[in-house]
């Protein structure tokens, strides 16, 4: 019987990371797992404070001002490591073909 091929995308970028940055705590826990260094926990861009919810705002406050971009989206393998990690359940992988331009 044929070995078949894992069911997971095996091209990058296909699938990314998006970051809920109302539960981002900054951690960098996800920048540590990742193995295609798709992170960059970093202060958080005003215009992306300024769409968090009040308790967003507080959290993030409270943490240092930091977040998780992903400059290197399109490095992703979809292997979940990240999502797992993630304390704050802040993690989801979605197809990059869903996500809005410029969101
Ligand atoms: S799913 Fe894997 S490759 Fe993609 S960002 Fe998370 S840890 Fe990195």
């Amino acid at each position: 019987m044929p070995h078949s091929e894992p069911s997971s995308n095996k091209r990058p970028g296909v699938v990314v990371p998006l970051v809920d940055f109302n539960r981002c705590e900054g951690k960098d826990a996800c920048a540590v797992v990742c193995p295609y260094d798709v992170f960059d926990v970093r202060k958080i861009d005003r215009e992306d404070y300024l769409e968090l919810s009040l308790i967003g705002k507080v959290k993030n406050r409270v943490h240092g001002g930091k977040v998780a971009y992903t400059p290197n989206a399109d490095q992703c393998m979809a292997c979940g490591l990240c999502v797992k990690a993630c304390p704050e359940k802040a993690i989801k992988l979605v197809k990059a073909s869903s996500l809005t331009p410029g969101a």
